[in-house]
């Protein structure tokens, strides 16, 4: 039977991957903490997002930047004047949401993108009440999810927290574009914190207050849009999406890169959908069917995005759930900032003497949504084995291996398992060391938060230096020596 939701955040709390910050005090909306656990699953997908967008350019580098920016950066970027949600509040209590998620759920459409009106109309026409107390709906108005913060005493100066990561590598990229000796295109990727106010905080880390981002700004020159160097090596590429037009029928359809290119999107952008889509099915191991790009039609995607998918993925109780998107943003931002900064932002093309503003593709993902998909798509509750089993990818589950003497009372055996644990801690592996409880049990528990490879130390390991490896997947247990133990735990990943 398929896990629920509650499901999957009862074990996560249980097993300490991620619970409410601040708990001992009631805990605050919004805001979440990851355990040991989690923190491990966290970084692995981080590290793992940066070796694969990094390798895709010797020109994209990673920078590490300030949180609270000053309140220029958003009124260049529009963010002081449009970053808002739609609300709606109750007339009679205290419940509040947002408008567009409020009617979704009861009118089972999307409606993002319309604006405050709009929907206050809507919700008239749908005679939509307050779901906590049946009163009427106040008309819906647009609260800005920005985090002014104080700076030092007496001062003047107004400054927030980023909303998003993305404005950093703008603002950044003068310098960066100089110390990368003026190569274009320029990959500026940022994994980092950003902060919004969000009306309704809810599902875990679905939607928090404090969130962490993984972006990649793409610095190009507009007048390449339209062609990729590499696009002829993607162009029978299979993409799972579902266009605008292909709605009504509500299923995403496999279309080639090529035939994207022919329906009119540029093949810089579709080349980047096929890079997407490669990182989640061979690097996420997310299986297709439960994936897809959602085009966002106009009233949808933010004005500046010229182009707007989605990366979706489907999740228990969810649906198919937003986790990243590819945003051509156009010059919008380095318009804004070249105009408020008053900085010269152009950039010369080498081969025509031109000066242009660069264009940005963003790559954006959102870190703590993506480590709640790889959760929530390896969560098995295992009827057969009588215990949950986390089929999370070697590369990213927390531990790859637990070493376990097979009794904890044998001295010869915990010194040989200790050796075994020091040995792989040496070749940088970090083993689970258990040795409390049956091997059962242990397995039982390993399972549970995804460890792939139990090695256990028995009494035969003293005579034939080798340990029993037991395959979380299959369950089948095999012989491996000692000494070929790194090289095994390595090729089998
Ligand atoms: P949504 O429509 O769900 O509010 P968004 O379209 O505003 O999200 P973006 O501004 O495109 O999101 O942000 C990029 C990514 O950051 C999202 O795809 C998502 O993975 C993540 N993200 C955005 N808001 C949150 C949040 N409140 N909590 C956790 N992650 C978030």
């Amino acid at each position: 039977m398929a896990h629920t939701a509650q499901d999957l955040a009862t074990f996560c709390k249980k097993k300490g991957f991620m619970y409410p910050s601040s708990e001992i005090y009631g805990g605050l909306a919004g805001f979440y903490d990851y355990g040991h656990l989690g923190t491990l699953l966290k970084r692995k997908f981080e590290q793992s997002w940066r070796d694969y967008f990094l390798g895709l350019d010797r020109n994209y580098v990673e920078i590490d930047t300030a949180q609270i920016m000053p309140e220029a950066v958003f009124k260049a970027s529009g963010h002081l004047e449009n970053f808002s949600d739609p609300t709606v509040h109750c007339s009679r209590c205290d419940f509040s949401d947002r408008a567009d998620h409020l009617i979704q759920r009861a009118i089972k459409q999307r409606v993002e993108g319309l604006s405050p009106p709009e929907m206050t109309s809507l919700i008239e026409q749908r005679k939509l009440k307050c779901p906590k107390c049946a009163a009427a709906l106040r008309p819906v108005t647009a609260f800005n999810m920005m985090f002014p913060v104080s700076l030092g005493v007496g001062t003047t100066q107004r400054a927030f927290l980023r909303p998003e990561t993305a404005q950093s590598p703008y603002v950044n990229f003068k310098l960066q574009h100089e110390l990368q000796r003026k190569k274009m295109p320029l990959g500026l990727a940022l994994i980092g914190k950003a902060f919004r106010n969000e009306i309704s905080p809810r599902n875990l880390t679905l939607r928090l207050r404090e969130f962490t981002q993984a972006e990649l700004q793409i610095f190009f020159n507009p007048r390449l849009i339209s062609k990729h160097p590499s696009f002829a090596s993607v162009k029978n590429y299979k993409l799972r999406v579902l266009l605008e037009e292909d709605r009504q029928k509500g299923l995403p359809a496999e279309r080639t890169a090529a035939d994207l290119v022919k329906r009119g999107l540029p093949e810089f952008y579709v080349y980047h959908l096929v890079v997407i889509q490669k990182f989640y099915f061979e690097v996420l191991k997310i299986a297709p069917s439960a994936f897809r790009f959602y085009q966002l039609d106009d009233k949808e995607k933010a004005f500046y995005n010229k182009y707007h998918f989605d990366v979706e993925v489907e999740l228990a109780d969810h649906g198919f759930t937003e986790l990243g998107g590819l945003h051509y943003r156009t010059d919008h931002d380095l318009g804004g900032h070249h105009k408020i900064s008053k900085q010269n932002l152009e950039v010369l093309d080498e081969e025509s003497g031109e000066k242009y503003l660069p264009h940005v593709l963003e790559l954006s993902f959102g870190v703590d949504r993506n480590v709640y998909a790889l959760l929530d798509v390896a969560f098995d509750d295992h009827k057969q084995r009588g215990n949950i089993v986390l089929h999370l990818p070697p590369s990213l589950t927390p531990y790859l291996c637990a070493v376990f003497p097979l009794v904890k009372n044998k001295e010869e055996l915990v010194a040989k398992a200790e050796e075994v644990d020091a040995l792989l801690q040496k070749h940088q592996f970090r083993p689970l060391y258990d040795e409390v409880a049956s091997i059962g049990r242990r397995y039982a528990r390993a399972d549970e938060i995804g460890v792939k490879y139990c090695l256990t130390v028995d009494f035969e390991s003293l005579s034939d230096g080798a340990v029993t490896v037991r395959d979380r997947e299959t369950t089948e247990q095999k012989r491996v020596p000692i000494a070929h133990l790194s090289e095994y735990l390595r090729t089998s990943q």
